[in-house]
């Protein structure tokens, strides 16, 4: 090796060296916190549970039914450097929402991060829509979050840097054909979040929101082909999201990174206006 090879060398060894030790550094800011995300079971819940636990986590993995899942969930997180509990629970009912509280207040003490994933979908147009269709998207995707936020509030506002982090969608921005149950609560999330950014403020403790556009999941299986393809059309990207383009960035706020940042709402959408 020539005495240039040999700076060339030690100076990309250097410099991997320490992009590597940063990358896991950042990583695992996560190490100790308890982290609660509601319909972890599956899709983008799934994937933020698992990044919280890559993270070193403590993680809590609730779902409403699908318990096969969660407790696959769980398994993948305790392989790695994380640890996690499932809890049971329909956000939209406190008593289950207390439960969940329980059990991890029982496992992990307080609660850091809490994530309010959980969502439906009642899809129709507003002139077939029932006051039914209506109250159970309220109830889960608003209801929940009250729930949810109502159980963890003191413990987020008493961590240090506690996070609050309330998954919204690119639709409560643009709204969507047959989704005014849907959209409006998703909108609802923007208020909801400024407010409590703002009371919780003071503890040095932060409230944001994602607003994802179009995911691979099971919420966006349902939709029949000509709709995804029309969907399509307007992504810049020309590309539905994949879970992991939203899990690194609520892993994001999770952290400390992310400390001067609050009250805001995210879009990751592949570039959609609104
Ligand atoms: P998904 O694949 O349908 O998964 C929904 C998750 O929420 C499941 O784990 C489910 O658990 C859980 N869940 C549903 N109702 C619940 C309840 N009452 N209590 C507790 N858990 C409940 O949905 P996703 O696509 O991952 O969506 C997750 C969030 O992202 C939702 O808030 C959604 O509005 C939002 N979002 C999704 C998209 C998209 O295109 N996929 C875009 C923007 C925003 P069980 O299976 O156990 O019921």
């Amino acid at each position: 090796m020539t005495p240039s090879t040999a700076i060339i060398y030690l100076r990309n060894y250097f410099y991997e060296g320490v992009s590597a030790t940063s990358k896991r550094d950042i990583q695992m800011q996560l190490e100790d916190r308890t982290c609660l995300v509601t319909g972890a079971s599956r899709g983008i819940g799934r994937g933020i549970a698992e990044r919280f636990g890559e993270g070193g986590a403590n993680v809590v993995v609730n779902y409403r039914s699908s318990e096969d899942e969660a407790h696959e969930v769980k398994e993948v997180i305790n392989e790695g450097p994380g640890t996690a509990v499932v809890a049971q629970g329909d956000v939209a009912k406190m008593d289950e929402v207390q439960s969940m509280y329980d059990v991890t207040a029982g496992e992990f003490g307080q609660v850091d991060v809490l994530v309010n994933n959980a969502g439906i979908t009642v899809d129709k147009k507003f002139s077939e829509m029932t006051r039914e269709d209506w109250d159970r998207v309220m109830e889960v995707n608003l209801g929940g979050i009250f729930n949810c936020t109502k159980v963890c509030y003191d413990d987020i506002r008493e961590a240090h840097e506690g996070r609050l982090i309330n998954i919204s969608s690119v639709v409560g921005q643009q709204g969507n054909y047959g989704q005014a149950n849907y959209a409006t609560t998703k909108s609802g999330l923007f208020g909801f979040t400024r407010t409590i950014a703002l009371e919780m403020a003071r503890d040095g403790s932060t409230a944001n929101c994602v607003a994802p556009g179009f995911v691979e999941t099971d919420m966006l299986a349902t939709v029949p082909e000509r709709v995804r393809e029309g969907i399509l059309e307007r992504i810049p990207l020309d590309r539905f999201a994949e879970v992991e383009d939203i899990t690194g960035i609520v892993a994001f706020l999770a952290r400390e990174e992310s400390s001067y940042m609050t009250g805001q709402v995210l879009g990751v959408n592949g570039g959609m206006e609104w």
